[in-house]
């Protein structure tokens, strides 16, 4: 779109298509909006009328508890009590489990950008004078890369992915949210039965919403068949219990099938590690390649991105998801089998191998021995250890070790062939004595 001679006659737009923002003068304070006294009633009002399907689960829930026990393990169980204590047990924690995974996920802020990826006053300008779309990426790749926002996700036209509302530059997998006004990292969507963005820091809460809300269903519709089926074959008589029975029944199945194809579609976006955004639009990486699978590193791998390394805490709602929101392994750079790199969630160490020869120690015999330390973004470390011939010159390694780290984020040493050429068959840098 730019023009021939690099000046364009209308506005420049953003390579994701927003109108960038008025120019402002360089040193103005960043405010934020205050809204004024006429906006503020329709603004409460507008809070009261997107917390009302949490309003609506909330009071369906609360009605469930009366109708189950009250009514049913109360009143229709009374002459079987182990069933009656059975049920009341499982009962109260699906309960007690859903309720607390949906305020973890109403309550978790889903994740927003940090202040250090949002552009200076000075930087904004500058982008708003460019003069080209060319000047502008040039610019905001300059300031992206100041700002050290090292991302592998672009734009389809090949540029930094900037947000032109919150003036910050994206994080991989981060996408504006219209109804919260602000970029959330790692987003999924808005959901608006639990009134918040669903993002990197609420993921593990909503999935395990999903996944009580349905086994609560699934309880609670197998445990009353038998007394609902029994209200039409004889003349049991509970009064007004009776009605409730009758419809947490058909409402426990009404939500168990809505909520059943919902959870398992996230089951699978959770295994191919995608989100809800990127499995309707793929994500476009550095080398302007479209790669849906992008961010996968295994579908146990994926799992654990978002539960956790410790099995033990899968179940319960608490913050357990590996990285920091800003960074993600990356199944284009290799990173799939190491998850050091998820847990440090840090992809700015270089992915060529560098050799640093530490401590040689020249013995009598003529001989160098060494221990070398080998860095990568796949491996950890390697230490080789070998011997340095004073005529020849040559490095016959005798043994050489390597510390990664498994699947379950433990270190374990590992003997390396002693023909060691590099990793991952790519020849290291030189030997460097110190
Ligand atoms: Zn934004
Ligand atoms: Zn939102």
């Amino acid at each position: 779109m730019s023009g021939g001679d690099g000046r364009l006659g209308h506005v420049i737009t953003n390579p994701e298509g927003e109108l960038p923002p008025p120019a402002t003068a360089p040193d103005s304070p960043r405010r934020p909006k205050q809204p004024s006294l006429l906006q503020r009633p329709c603004m409460y009002l507008a809070c009261f009328v997107k917390s009302l399907p949490v309003l609506f689960i909330s009071g369906i829930v609360g009605w469930s508890y009366y109708a189950y026990v009250i009514a049913l393990l109360l009143y229709a169980m009374m002459d079987n009590p182990i069933e009656q204590i059975l049920c009341g047990i499982l009962y109260h924690y699906f309960f007690i489990m859903f309720f607390w995974s949906y305020g973890m996920t109403i309550f978790t802020p889903p994740g927003r950008v940090p202040d250090n990826w949002h552009l200076s006053r000075h930087a904004t300008a500058a982008l708003s004078s460019a003069k080209s779309e060319d000047e502008w990426k040039e610019t905001l790749a300059k300031v992206g890369s100041k700002m050290g926002c090292n991302t592998k996700q672009r734009s389809v036209q090949g540029a930094l992915r900037y947000c032109e509302k919150c003036e910050c530059i994206k994080p991989d997998r981060a996408h504006h949210c219209s109804v919260c006004e602000i970029c959330i990292l790692k987003m999924d969507h808005h959901c608006p039965w639990v009134n918040n963005c669903v993002g990197f820091r609420n993921y593990k809460f909503f999935m395990l919403f999903l996944c009580y809300a349905l086994l609560y269903c699934i309880f609670i519709a197998a445990t009353s068949a038998r007394y609902f089926v029994r209200f039409w074959s004889d003349s049991l008589s509970l009064g007004t219990a009776k009605y409730h029975i009758i419809f947490v029944f058909l409402v426990s199945i009404l939500f168990t099938i809505s909520i059943f194809s919902l959870f398992w579609y996230h089951v699978y976006l959770v295994t191919q590690n995608r989100s809800t955004l990127e499995q309707f639009r793929a994500p476009v990486f550095e080398d302007q390649a479209a790669d849906k699978e992008g961010w996968s590193l295994g579908s146990l791998n994926n799992f654990k991105e978002v539960f956790g390394m410790n099995p033990l805490l899968w179940p319960f709602p608490v913050s357990t998801s590996v990285g920091d929101g800003l960074y993600f392994p990356h199944r284009r750079a290799k990173q799939f089998n190491n998850y050091h790199s998820i847990a440090n969630s840090d992809n700015r160490v270089a992915e060529t191998p560098t050799r640093t020869l530490v401590n040689p120690i020249i013995s009598g015999a003529g001989t160098i021995s060494t221990t070398q330390t080998i860095h990568s973004s796949h491996a950890s470390s390697v230490q080789q250890s070998g011997h340095i011939s004073a005529l020849s010159g040559t490095v016959s390694p005798l043994s050489a070790t390597e510390v990664v780290l498994d699947t379950n984020g433990h270190t374990r040493t590992v003997p390396v062939h002693p023909a060691y050429h590099g990793i991952d068959g790519v020849a290291p840098s030189e030997v460097v004595i110190q």
